[in-house]
C-alpha cells in the first residue's frame, strides 16, 4: 500500500492550493455576502483544466482521474464552500455523462464541459422527493422519435448556467426513470428565482421547469427505463466531490482554530494554554485525518472500480461518515472561538452553516446508512 502521491498529484495539489489562496481566499467573503462566484474564478480553474481533470483526454479532458480532482477540490474548498460547491455538482453531471454517455453524447459534452466553458448539472429532486425514485412524477412521453418532458426539478444546482442537464423522469414506455441529456435553455427549459439558504451562497439551487421540452430519442442516457444505475452511479461519483469539499471545510476549521487559539488572549497568555481547548483541536484533527485518507481512499476506488454496486456502498459510506465529521468539526471549531465563532466576520461561522448542507445533499445521511445497512445483510 502506497500513501504516496505522484509528481503530478502533487503538482495538481500545490497548483490548487496557490490559486486558491491567491484567487478565491481573498473574495471568499464577497461571495457568501454577494451570492455569486467571479467570472474570473471560473476562468482561472478552466486555465487550470481542472474542470475536466478526471476525464480521458481523447474527450478533452487531463486524465489525471478522481484522486487529482479531490486533491484540487479539497484546496478549494479550503478556501471557500461555494467554489467546491459548484465543482463538485459539475462533476455529479458530467461524470454521469462520462460513465454513460454513447460516443456521440460524449464527444458532443465532455469537452465542453472539461473546459469549463458548460457546467453540468443533474435533475434527479423533485417537490416530491429528493430520495425516492418511484416518487418521481416527470414524464417523458414518446412522440415520433422524439420524447417530450414535462415536470418540475427541485433545489438544482448549476441549473442557471450553460451546459448539459441529466433530468431523470418516467419515460412512457416503460414506466421507470430514465435520465436524459437535456440542453439548458433549449426551448420548454426555465428556472426559478434563486432559494435563499443557509450556506454556500454562491452555489445557487433554482427549481427548474421543463415544459414541453422536446429531445430526440438520442438523448437518452444509459439504457432505457434504467435511470436507477445512472442516478446511483452519478451520485455516487458526487460523492467523492462532497467528501473533498468537506475535507477541505474541516482543514479550514482546523486551521483557523489553531490560529485562533494561540491569539486570543487570556491573562497573561493565550487560550491554546487550556486542556478543554486542546482536546477540542486534538478532536478536529483526527476527523481532518480519518476524513482526508478516507476520501482519498474512496477516490482511489472511483479511478480503479468498474464494479459500480461496490462503490456505491463505499461512497454512500464514505460521504455519511465524511460530512457528519464536518459538521462535529466546525462545531467543535465554533466552540473554539466562543461567541466569536457565531460572528459572520469570522470563517468558521460560515464553514458550519456550509458543513450541514453536505449531510442532507447528494443522499441524506441516514439514506446513505440504509443503502450500507441493506448491502451488508443482504
Ligand atoms: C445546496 C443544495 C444543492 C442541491 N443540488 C441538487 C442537485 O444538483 N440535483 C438534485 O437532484 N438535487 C439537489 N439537491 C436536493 C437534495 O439532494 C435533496 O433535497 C436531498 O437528496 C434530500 O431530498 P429531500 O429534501 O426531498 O428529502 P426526502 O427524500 O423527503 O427525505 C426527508 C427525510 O426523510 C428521510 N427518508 C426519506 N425516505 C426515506 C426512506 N425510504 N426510509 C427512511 N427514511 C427516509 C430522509 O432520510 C430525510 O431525513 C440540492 C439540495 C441542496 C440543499
Amino acid at each position: 500500500m502506497d500513501f504516496k502521491l505522484t509528481k503530478e498529484q502533487e503538482l495538481i495539489q500545490r497548483a490548487a492550493r496557490e490559486f486558491a489562496e491567491k484567487n478565491i481566499m481573498p473574495v471568499a467573503d464577497q461571495i457568501e455576502r454577494e451570492g455569486k462566484i467571479p467570472d474570473e474564478i471560473l476562468k482561472g480553474m478552466a486555465e487550470l483544466e481542472l474542470f475536466g481533470i478526471a476525464y480521458p483526454e481523447e474527450y478533452g479532458g487531463t486524465g489525471a482521474g478522481y484522486l487529482s480532482y479531490v486533491l484540487a477540490c479539497e484546496q478549494i474548498a479550503r478556501a471557500n464552500g461555494s467554489v467546491s460547491g459548484l465543482y463538485s455538482v459539475h462533476y455529479l453531471g458530467t461524470s454521469s455523462i462520462a460513465t454513460f454517455g454513447s460516443p456521440e453524447q460524449k464527444a458532443k459534452y465532455l469537452p465542453k464541459a472539461g473546459s469549463g466553458e458548460w457546467i453540468s448539472s443533474f435533475a434527479f429532486t423533485e417537490p416530491a422527493t429528493g430520495s425516492d425514485p418511484k416518487q418521481i412524477s416527470t414524464i417523458a412521453v414518446k412522440d415520433g422519435d422524439d420524447y417530450v418532458i414535462n415536470g418540475v426539478k427541485r433545489f438544482i444546482s448549476a441549473a442557471y448556467l450553460p451546459g448539459p442537464i441529466v433530468i431523470f423522469a418516467k419515460d412512457s414506455e416503460t414506466g421507470h426513470p430514465t435520465a436524459f441529456l437535456v440542453d439548458k435553455f433549449c426551448p420548454g427549459y426555465s428556472v426559478s428565482e434563486t432559494w435563499k439558504k443557509i450556506g454556500i451562497h454562491g452555489s445557487k439551487v433554482v427549481d427548474v421547469y421543463l415544459k414541453d421540452v422536446r429531445v430526440p430519442s438520442s438523448a437518452v442516457l444509459g439504457p432505457k427505463g434504467q435511470g436507477y444505475p445512472v442516478l446511483l452511479a452519478g451520485i455516487s461519483y458526487g460523492k467523492v466531490g462532497m467528501c473533498a469539499g468537506s475535507l477541505g471545510g474541516m482543514q479550514a476549521a482546523l486551521e483557523e482554530s489553531i490560529k485562533y487559539a494561540k491569539e486570543k488572549a487570556h491573562r497573561d497568555s493565550t487560550i491554546a494554554k487550556f486542556p478543554t481547548i486542546q482536546v477540542a483541536i486534538a478532536k478536529i484533527a483526527e476527523k481532518v485525518e480519518a476524513c482526508r485518507w478516507l476520501t482519498y481512499r474512496l477516490a482511489w476506488l472511483a479511478d480503479n472500480t468498474k464494479d459500480i454496486m461496490a462503490f456505491a456502498k463505499q461512497a454512500a459510506m464514505t460521504k455519511a461518515f465524511v460530512a457528519e465529521c464536518g459538521v462535529d468539526v466546525a462545531r467543535l471549531a465554533v466552540g473554539v472561538h466562543g461567541s466569536y465563532g457565531l460572528m459572520d466576520d469570522y470563517k468558521v461561522s460560515h464553514i458550519y452553516r456550509d458543513a450541514i448542507i453536505s449531510e442532507q445533499t447528494e443522499g441524506v445521511a441516514d439514506m446513505q446508512r440504509l443503502i450500507t445497512g441493506g448491502a451488508l445483510l443482504r
